[in-house]
């Protein structure tokens, strides 16, 4: 007997559309993310891209479209753990060392000690912060500190799909090399991440697959070499550029 399973999409968004007052942010945006890889939204300021992140997390409600994450909602997805993000701008708990608000995280992710003990392991070791500093409080970190734990918190808890806005802003060279291997490491043990970033060095770098919007649509997608070749690009941020002057 021939059985087919049909697996379900990271993200499957159909035809989202926000607007803030005169604003149209996202105008019928449809995406499709598979399960397993690094994705990147990539967009010139303004163009709709945290919005559409937003609408993916369900924090934000579109005023028109749908969103699905593995075949469920957003909210039922984040209610079981599915889904963890990174804002651009993330306040971290200041007030907690670094350790405890991984030992915080893990609490609200893991029910079972051991298995919250072993994510408070990964993230330390993905923080890669001295176990000095772990035991400072947050409020005392730097910029980049604070971003390498939050990285640590979002990925340590194994989810299925990992939403990062900007994920090495304000990271030095070394630290962003290291930011870039827990992300690769992370999706080839099977997680998703969809990243958005200016970087497109780093997006090139890491992502299967790129969709650039401009506007609040998506103008184009396709994995780094696919879009280079189309715009006869020697580079992602020239094909990016190439995209935006066609019009989209
Ligand atoms: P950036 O790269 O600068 O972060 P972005 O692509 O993430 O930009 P969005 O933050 O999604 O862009 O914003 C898209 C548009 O919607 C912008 O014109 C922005 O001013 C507007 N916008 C976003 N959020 C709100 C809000 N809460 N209220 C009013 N306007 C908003």
């Amino acid at each position: 007997m021939l059985s087919v399973i049909v697996l379900n999409a990271a993200v499957e968004a159909s035809g989202l559309y926000k607007r803030f007052g005169n604003v149209e942010a996202v105008r019928g945006v449809d995406l499709r993310i598979p399960a397993g890889g690094v994705y990147g939204l990539i967009g010139p300021n303004g163009a709709g891209k945290t919005t559409t992140i937003r609408m993916i997390l369900g924090v934000l409600k579109p005023d028109r479209g749908s969103v699905r994450i593995f075949g469920e909602t957003p909210h039922s997805a984040r209610r079981q753990g599915w889904i963890t993000y990174l804002p651009e701008q993330g306040g971290v708990y200041k007030n907690l060392t670094g350790l405890d608000f991984l030992r915080y995280i893990a609490r609200l992710y893991y029910d079972n000690e051991e298995d919250a003990a072993r994510a408070v392991e990964r993230g330390v070791e993905i923080s890669g912060l001295s176990s000095e500093d772990l035991g400072r409080i947050m409020r005392k970190y730097s910029k980049g500190m604070q971003r390498r734990i939050l990285l640590a918190a979002v990925l340590m808890v194994n989810p299925r799909l990992a939403i990062l806005d900007e994920p090495t802003s304000g990271l030095d060279v070394v630290h962003s090399v290291a930011v870039r291997r827990n992300i690769k490491e992370y999706a080839s043990r099977g997680g998703t991440v969809l990243l958005s970033s200016h970087n497109m060095l780093e997006v090139e770098y890491l992502c299967d697959r790129v969709w650039f919007m401009k506007d609040g649509r998506i103008i184009d997608g396709g994995s780094p070499a696919e879009l280079k070749d189309r715009y006869s690009a020697e580079n992602l941020e020239e094909a990016f550029l190439n995209a935006l002057q066609a019009g989209g």
